[in-house]
C-alpha cells in the first residue's frame, strides 16, 4: 500500500528505497512533515472520513499517532501533533497502516492433524486448548502449564493473563518476551530505588545539556527521540553527547565522544568514571550523606568502601580492557559530572549481557553520586524496546517472579496483599516463583512443562541458542495466538489461535516513560480473528475461573487493574478510562482524576507519593534512602580463542521490527533485507573476506550465513549483525547464558568465527 501511494505521487520504487536508506542513515528520519509525509497528505489514496487519536504499535517512545479511516479500512496515519512526539513518526510509523493490510495475516483457528495444521472452529480450538491445559493440571499439577506472553500485548491482556494464570490455576509460569530486553533495567531498578521504572521523563531531554548513551543505537531504535536530542544539541550547541557502542552507529556519528568499547567491559568503564568523580571532586556529598546506602552483595558497605573499591578501575588500568584511550574516559567522566544537567539513555547494550544489572545499577550509581538527578534534565533513563513491555508486562508484574505493580512472589506480604485485593483465599498464590524465559523453555526440554500458550511472541526465532529450544516447542502441547502465520513459532503449534492487531482491538500501552496511553478499535480484524484479552476470557471460562476473571471489556479491565494501583507506589489509579480517551496519556504516579501526572519520581513537590520537603524521597525502599551498588567487572562468559577470535554482537536496523513477522512482509521493505554481518577491514583482510562475499558465521552452537559487510562502522575484532532474519537466522549462533540476577541472556557477547562460505568447517 505503502508502496501504490507513493507510485501515485511520481515516485519510483528506486526513490523510495533511496528515500528509505536516507533515513537509515539517520539523516532525515522524522519530522512534523517529513518530506515523504508531505506527499502522501497532499494526495491520500481514499478520503479520510474520520481520525482517531492512539499510539505506535512498535518501539517504546509510543508516539501519538492520528488513525485515518475509511470504509472500514484504516486509510491513513499521520503523527499526532498533540502527543509529546508534536506529529513526528519515523518509517515504521508511518507503517502502522500498511501492516494491517499485509500478506501472511491469521485469519482462522488452526489444529494439528497428522503434523499439519488445518483449519477448524474456534469451538473445536478452544475445546482442545481446555482440554489439554485441563488435563495437565489434574495429572500433573498448576506448573506443568504456562503463559509466554509479550511487551506487544495490551496492558489488559498482560493482566488478564497473569491473573487467571497466577490467582485462577495457581502457577507462577507466566514470562514473556520483555525478559529477552529489559529485565536488567527492571531488575537494577528495584535494586536500587525499592520500585521498578524510570524515574524521569521524555521532557527531561529539553533541559539536559549532556546526553551518556550506552548500549543504543537511538538514531535506529527510538529515532524520534533522537530527534529530540538533536534538537537539543542544535538549538544549544554545547551540549554534549557522549556515546558509548562498539559500534559507529547513527547515534555515535553524532556524538561529540564516543568510545567504541569492546563489548562486556561497561563495567570496568563506569567503575572508571565513579573512580574520576571522587578524584574529580564531582561527589555530591549532601547525596552521600542524606539519600544513598552503599551495599556489595549482601553486605552493606559505605562511601569510603566505595572510594577503595574504584582504586581498582583508574581509567590508565582499564583503558586497555575496554579498548578505550584513558584520555576519553576521563573526558566522559568530566562531562558527565560537570554538565548542568545530565541525561542517560540505554537499552539492550547494557540490558543484555550476563553483567546487565550490575551495568544497569552503576549508571545509575552514576547519577546518585554526582547528583544528576531529579533535576529537569538530570536523570537516568532505560529506553523500552516494546511498546508495552513497562506498563503491560512489568508493571502488571506478568513474570514468574512478581506480582502487580511491583510486588514479589517471593515476599509473602506481597502474596497476600494480592490474595486480598484479588478476593483469593490466603495461599492461592504459589509461594514458588515460576520459570524464567530460559528455565521454562527448559523444563519444556525436560517435558515438565506439558502445556504452553504463547502470545504475540516468537520465541523459535528470538531465544539465544534457538535451535536449542526448537525441540522443545516440538514436545510441548504448543498453542500460539499470533496476527501472522507461518511464524518460526507457529509451525511448532498444536494449536494456531488467529490474533487481532493494534487498531483491531482496543487497549492501552505504556512507553518508557511511564505514559499509560490507550489505542482504540476503529477497524474490524479479518477473518475470525479475536483479540488477545477475547481468546483469554475464553480460555478462563473453559477452565471454570469465570468468576475470578469477571472484568470482560478493555474498559472494564482497565477500571479493575487502576483501583488495584492504589494500593501500591505505582499509584495510577487517577487515570480513568475517561481520561485514557480524553488526553494524550498520563504518566504514573497519578493518584485522583485531578492530578496532572508526575514529570519526576521521588521527588517532593513533584511526585504526589513523595513525602517531606527534602531533595528526595526514595519512597521505595524502607530507610528512603537509594543503594549505590559496588560491582567488579568479570571476565567474558565465552572468551575468544583460537578458533573462535572473533566476538559477536546483536541489534537491529531502523526499518525492521523483531522477527520481521510484521516488517519482513511489507513490500516497500524487501529489499532492506537485514542479511549482512559487518566486520572490520583489518579483519576481513587477515580473514580473506571481501565486502559482498558470502560467510559463515559459526559458534559453539550452530552457524548462520550472511554477507559481509566491510566495514570501519565496527571496531576490529568485533562483528555485528541483526536478529531480524529468519533465514539469517543468529540466534543459533548466539550464547544462552544470562545474567544471574536479572535472567536476562547474554545476546551481546560471544566468540564466533567468520569464513567465506565453503572454506573448511563453513558449509551452510
Ligand atoms: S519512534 Fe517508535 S513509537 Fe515513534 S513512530 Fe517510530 S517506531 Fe513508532
Amino acid at each position: 500500500m505503502l508502496l501504490g501511494k507513493i507510485r501515485s505521487n511520481g515516485l519510483t520504487r528506486r526513490q523510495l528505497l533511496q528515500w528509505l536508506r536516507t533515513i537509515s542513515t539517520g539523516a532525515v528520519v522524522v519530522g512534523p512533515l517529513s518530506a515523504c509525509r508531505e506527499l502522501w497528505e497532499r494526495q491520500p489514496v481514499v478520503p479520510v472520513e474520520s481520525w482517531h487519536k492512539a499510539v505506535c504499535r512498535f518501539c517504546g517512545t509510543g508516539c501519538g499517532i492520528q488513525i485515518g479511516v475509511s470504509e472500514g479500512r484504516v486509510v491513513d496515519v499521520k503523527g499526532d501533533e498533540y502527543a509529546h512526539n508534536k506529529g513526528r513518526l519515523c518509517i515504521k510509523g508511518l507503517l502502522n497502516r500498511d501492516i494491517l493490510y499485509t500478506r501472511d495475516r491469521a485469519l482462522y483457528p488452526m489444529v494439528r492433524h497428522n503434523g499439519e495444521l488445518r483449519r477448524a472452529s474456534w469451538e473445536e480450538a478452544m475445546g482442545l486448548v481446555a482440554k489439554k491445559f485441563r488435563e495437565a493440571i489434574e495429572q500433573f499439577g498448576p506448573d506443568s502449564v504456562a503463559f509466554y506472553g509479550s511487551g506487544q500485548l495490551f496492558t489488559q491482556e498482560s493482566y488478564t493473563a497473569n491473573k487467571l494464570f497466577k490467582a485462577g490455576i495457581g502457577t507462577n509460569n507466566v514470562e514473556g518476551n520483555p525478559r529477552l530486553c529489559m529485565a536488567s533495567a527492571a531488575s537494577a531498578y528495584i535494586s536500587v530505588f525499592g520500585k521498578d521504572e524510570p524515574m524521569g521523563c521524555y521532557q527531561d531531554i529539553e533541559a539536559a545539556d549532556c546526553f551518556f548513551i550506552a548500549g543504543s543505537n537511538m538514531a535506529e531504535c527510538h529515532p524520534v527521540l533522537w530527534e529530540r536530542v538533536k534538537d537539543r544539541k542544535s538549538s544549544r550547541p554545547e551540549t554534549r553527547i557522549i556515546v558509548v557502542d562498539p559500534r559507529r552507529t547513527s547515534t555515535a556519528k553524532g556524538a561529540d565522544l564516543h568510545l567504541d568499547i569492546l563489548p562486556g567491559t561497561d563495567v570496568a568503564l563506569y567503575n572508571a568514571m565513579i573512580h574520576e568523580f571522587i578524584g574529580g571532586g564531582f561527589v555530591d556529598q549532601d547525596m552521600v550523606e542524606h539519600y544513598l546506602s552503599f551495599k556489595e552483595g549482601d553486605s552493606a558497605r559505605d562511601y569510603q568502601d566505595l572510594k577503595r573499591h574504584v582504586n581498582r578501575y583508574a581509567p590508565k588500568r582499564v583503558a586497555a580492557t575496554c579498548g578505550i584511550a584513558a584520555k576519553d574516559i576521563s573526558t566522559a567522566a568530566f562531562r558527565f559530572a560537570s554538565s548542568n544537567s545530565t541525561m542517560s539513555f540505554w537499552t539492550m547494550g547494557l540490558n543484555q549481557q550476563s553483567q546487565g544489572t550490575v551495568a544497569n545499577r552503576l549508571v545509575m550509581a552514576m547519577h546518585l553520586l554526582t547528583g544528576q538527578i531529579g533535576r529537569p534534565g538530570a536523570t537516568p533513563f532505560s529506553l523500552t524496546g516494546q511498546p508495552n513491555a513497562g506498563g503491560g508486562v512489568r508493571d502488571t508484574g506478568a513474570l514468574a517472579h512478581a506480582l502487580p505493580n511491583g510486588r514479589l512472589v517471593a515476599n509473602p506480604r506481597d502474596r497476600r496483599e494480592m490474595e486480598e485485593l484479588w478476593g483469593l483465599p490466603e495461599g492461592q498464590i504459589s509461594a514458588k516463583s515460576g520459570y524464567h524465559t530460559l528455565a521454562l523453555f527448559e523444563a519444556m526440554e525436560r517435558g515438565d512443562v506439558k502445556c504452553c500458550l504463547v502470545m504475540g511472541t516468537n520465541p523459535a526465532q528470538s531465544l539465544p541458542n534457538a535451535e536449542r529450544y526448537r525441540p522443545a516447542m516440538d514436545k510441548t502441547f504448543l498453542v500460539v495466538a499470533d496476527a501472522f502465520h507461518p511464524t518460526e513459532t507457529t509451525q511448532f503449534a498444536d494449536v494456531l489461535l488467529p490474533a487481532a492487531m493494534w487498531a483491531e482491538k482496543e487497549g492501552v500501552f505504556s512507553q518508557s516513560e511511564r505514559r499509560y496511553h490507550l489505542v482504540p478499535k476503529v477497524v474490524d480484524s479479518p477473518g475470525e480473528a479475536r483479540s488477545d484479552l477475547e481468546i483469554l476470557l475464553e480460555l478462563a471460562e473453559r477452565l471454570g475461573h469465570e468468576d475470578l476473571i469477571s472484568s470482560r471489556t478493555p474498559e472494564e479491565v482497565w477500571e479493575e487493574w487502576r483501583k488495584i494501583s492504589a494500593h501500591s507506589k505505582y499509584n495510577f489509579s487517577g487515570i480513568t478510562y475517561e481520561r485514557l480517551k480524553r488526553e494524550r496519556g498520563v504518566l504514573w504516579p497519578c493518584p485522583d482524576k485531578s492530578h496532572p501526572g508526575t514529570c519526576r519520581r521521588y521527588v517532593p513537590g513533584e511526585d504526589p507519593l513523595a513525602h517531606g520537603n527534602a531533595r528526595f524521597d526514595f519512597y521505595g525502599q524502607p530507610d528512603g534512602r537509594a543503594v549505590v551498588w559496588l560491582g567488579d567487572q568479570h571476565n567474558p562468559k565465552e572468551p575468544t580463542s583460537a578458533e573462535f577470535p572473533l566476538v559477536l554482537t546483536t541489534g537491529r536496523v531502523l526499518e525492521h521490527w523483531h522477527t520481521m513477522t510484521i516488517t519482513g512482509k511489507l513490500e516497500a521493505l524487501q529489499e532492506i533485507r537485514p542479511n549482512f554481518v559487518q566486520i572490520h577491514p583489518a579483519d576481513a583482510a587477515r580473514l580473506g573476506i571481501r565486502d559482498g562475499a558470502e560467510v559463515i558465521v559459526r559458534s559453539r552452537r550452530g552457524q548462520a550465513a550472511f554477507i559481509a559487510q566491510v566495514s570501519e562502522t565496527i571496531r576490529p575484532g568485533v562483528v555485528f549483525t541483526t536478529f531480524h532474519s529468519a533465514k539469517h537466522l543468529i540466534n543459533r549462533v548466539t550464547n544462552d547464558v544470562y545474567d544471574p540476577l536479572s535472567k536476562q541472556p547474554e545476546y551481546k557477547l560471544c566468540a564466533v568465527s567468520i569464513k567465506p562460505k565453503g572454506t573448511t568447517n563453513a558449509s551452510a
